[in-house]
């Protein structure tokens, strides 16, 4: 089998709810954490690479994508995906439009789309400006992102300063009308030279009228769920033929830990409500980790049952987190956290830990460095876009979910280990 669809993602929760949705389809998916080191045998119709550079300075961020864009190539891809965030995640100077830019150069194509809308999840673009739910992106929770702080909801003027060519807009007007209107835009908007497009979607269906449209471009970027209809498509065309199984749950020793490194309003939320159960808990303090080390952790995970899966956690509000960072740096004060999750993650594991619960796009990157796994088999969906993921570690079978910040319910920790009992 080659590979029908080449996708990137920029960090590792993006990776596996793209992952996710497109094994939804009940094809093949496989996920690779990094670019392989090895040229590709037996590709699933589906590769995704999750890559940790949404935060990364451009010209790695580029440089990534490009090795990550010709493992892909040489996996037999010619379509191929850009995932960012569904709250489109970026900083001024990128790297959405950077990378698909890059990309767009290696790939000689004109123009591409961005719909970064994923209405399962309350995200949706109209008139070009982003939606959580019924507020605009700046008014969400998102403008007080510790890393990627959100203060414009309008995506072309996002995208204008990320990119070199002319940016423009597929309305929800257009979009009502079609598949074949949206091409003839694209059309319309590649003879006027505009080579980036954000298009507005506001329901599934409208995902699936752009991915049609799209069908001559090499590349899309979008949001997870923008790729979601293209295995149907696929299909359609003839393209596409297996199915595959549901992945039997591992059997797995009942050790767990679940961390969490995200400070959005719903990670807030899961710890409120984890917190409440009567689990046992240590909260990290930045300052605390920068002035004195991570022992004092470490000594207090030594001494835990991982049967009662125990919580660390440095989410916190907004004031706290701006407080840490006046003192630290948002970029030391992001990264003294990850190291330390990521440490507690690996200490955890080695005292027997099977199941890892994750929240927080960055975060997940370095927790699944430190566990050295590099490639992930996708299981059941514990909320959308949220995965188990399986894999194998040092020659154990191990469970991983990484939740992006703002997915799930309160209840997602506890929802997550008890899916897996019972899967
Ligand atoms: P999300 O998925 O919500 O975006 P991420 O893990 O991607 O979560 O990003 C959260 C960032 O905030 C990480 O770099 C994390 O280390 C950092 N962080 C977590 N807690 C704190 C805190 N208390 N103060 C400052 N930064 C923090």
């Amino acid at each position: 089998m080659t590979c029908l669809l080449g996708a990137i993602a920029d960090d590792f929760t993006g990776a596996t709810d793209l992952a996710g949705l497109l094994a939804r389809s009940g094809a093949r998916v496989s996920l690779r954490i990094g670019v392989p080191q090895t040229p590709p045998t037996d590709p699933a119709p589906f590769e995704v690479i999750a890559l940790k550079i949404r935060t990364a300075p451009v010209a790695t961020a580029q440089a990534e994508a490009l090795a990550a864009l010709d493992w892909l190539r040489s996996a037999g891809a010619q379509r191929f995906f850009w995932k960012y965030c569904s709250t489109f995640d970026s900083t001024p100077q990128g790297n959405i439009g950077p990378v698909a830019e890059t990309l767009m150069g290696a790939l000689g194509a004109r123009q591409t789309v961005y719909c970064p809308a994923f209405p399962e999840n309350g995200r949706s673009v109209y008139m070009g400006h982003l939606f959580v739910g019924r507020t605009l992106l700046a008014e969400s929770p998102m403008r007080d992102h510790p890393l990627t702080p959100m203060r414009d909801s309008n995506l072309v003027r996002l995208l204008a300063p990320q990119v070199t060519g002319a940016v423009g807009l597929i309305d929800r007007l257009c979009v009502a009308r079609g598949a074949d209107a949206v091409h003839a835009e694209l059309r319309n908007l590649a003879h006027d030279g505009v080579a980036h497009v954000i298009v507005d979607a506001v329901a599934d269906a409208d995902l699936t009228t752009i991915a049609s449209a799209c069908r001559d471009h090499a590349l899309m970027t979008g949001g997870s769920a923008l790729a979601m209809p293209l295995p149907a498509l696929l299909r359609k065309g003839g393209m596409l033929t297996d199915t595959v199984s549901p992945l039997p749950a591992p059997d797995l020793p009942p050790g767990a830990i679940v961390l969490s490194g995200s400070c959005s309003d719903m990670s807030n939320r899961q710890v409120a409500a984890y917190l409440a159960q009567g689990r046992p808990n240590l909260r990290l303090d930045p300052l605390n980790l920068a002035q004195h080390g991570a022992d004092a952790v470490f000594d207090w995970l030594k001494k835990q049952d991982l049967a009662q899966a125990p919580l660390i956690y440095a989410t916190s509000q907004p004031d706290a987190v701006r407080a840490a960072q006046a003192a630290l740096g948002a970029s030391q004060a992001g990264e003294i956290i990850e190291q330390t999750l990521a440490a507690c993650a690996r200490m955890a594991f080695d005292m027997g830990a099977r199941r890892v619960v994750v929240a927080g796009g960055e975060t997940s990157g370095a927790v699944t460095q430190a566990l050295g796994v590099t490639r992930l088999d996708i299981g059941p969906e514990i909320a959308p876009g949220v995965p188990w993921c399986y894999c194998d570690i040092g020659g154990h079978r191990a469970a991983l979910t990484l939740k992006s910040g703002n997915f799930g319910t309160e209840s997602f920790f506890v929802d997550a280990l008890e899916h897996l009992e019972v899967s």
